[in-house]
């Protein structure tokens, strides 16, 4: 559902020398009661997001590897006094989105792992496993169209395209819907053309206010059909600064801005924080 009369504001904070506010302000101000916000982190070429709703967070995949795990990732939640997790989702089992996970578990206690890929998909996952043993994180598999259990005032849905017609890694990822009174988030790990297309044509109110499109950008993903079928007002691409892959693509961007999305990227903004009280959206652009 597309929200009636959105507001859409947007800041530029660079931290520790704030733009246009006090010298000095290191740490981001608290989150707002009643306030969901979506902060997509700049960790190059790969996907970590945060989602915080009061005292809760999730964490939907963690970045490529060990390093921006310790360097970037950790210290922003640390930042941010995120000191434990709910649910560490991962999305599919690429290690542009599970690199960091084994190193966030071994920092922080998390409760649950939402777990999309299937065991053996990636080498990696054994030692995620691991971790996970060690921290007492439970590990979960969500289905197509199961409600995952976050925050009572926060609906949160796992969104499979149908694994007969959208086949590998990237089409199978988990996809989360995302819904906060009236406002709607979807993201979308790294699903293709044939899983949008199975989306698109499958799932009833696949419609959302802000979207993380798909695969960084790249050109086998955001089709014309997925995006007439989202209508998002907001669409925030992951993709590190020049990047091997040329990501996001220019036709991705054209489609992007034919739709009418304002389009946001980690590589030239840094990380995008989006806050909505479930009426209004915020967009803030954070550089540390
Ligand atoms: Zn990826």
């Amino acid at each position: 559902m597309a929200i009636v009369g959105l507001l859409l504001f947007i800041a530029l904070v660079v931290l520790g020398q704030a733009i246009g506010g006090p010298p000095g302000r290191s740490t981001p101000p608290p989150l707002p009661v009643g306030e969901l916000e979506l902060r997509v982190f700049d960790v190059g070429q790969g996907d970590a997001i945060l989602l915080r709703f009061r005292e809760s967070a999730l964490l939907v995949d963690a970045g490529p590897d060990p390093q921006t795990a310790r360097q970037v990732l950790l210290p922003r939640l640390a930042r941010l006094g995120v000191e434990r997790l709910d649910a560490l989702a991962l999305t599919h089992a690429d290690s542009d989105h599970i690199g960091g996970a084994a190193d966030v578990l071994n920092a922080l206690p998390v409760s649950a792992i939402w777990m999309a890929a299937k065991d053996g998909a990636h080498p990696l996952l054994s030692v995620i496993e691991a971790a996970a043993d060690r921290a007492g994180a439970v590990i979960e598999r969500p289905v197509d169209g199961q409600i995952l259990d976050w925050h009572p005032a926060i609906t949160l849905q796992a969104v499979f395209a149908s694994p007969d017609v959208a086949r590998g890694d990237n089409n199978q990822s988990m996809v989360l819907h995302v819904r906060h009174g009236e406002a709607d988030i979807l993201l979308t790990g790294d699903i293709e053309e044939a899983a949008e297309r199975d989306l698109a044509q499958r799932v009833v109110g696949l419609e959302a206010d802000v979207l993380k499109v798909a695969h960084h950008g790249a050109g086998t993903s955001s089709s014309r059909e997925f995006l007439a079928a989202v209508q998002p007002q907001v669409a925030i691409i992951s993709a590190g600064l020049g990047n091997a892959f040329n990501h996001p693509r220019d036709d991705v961007l054209r489609s992007l801005r034919v739709i009418g999305a304002h389009v946001f990227r980690t590589d030239l903004a840094g990380d995008v924080v989006v806050r909505t009280d479930g009426q209004h959206i915020t967009v803030a652009l954070e550089r540390s």
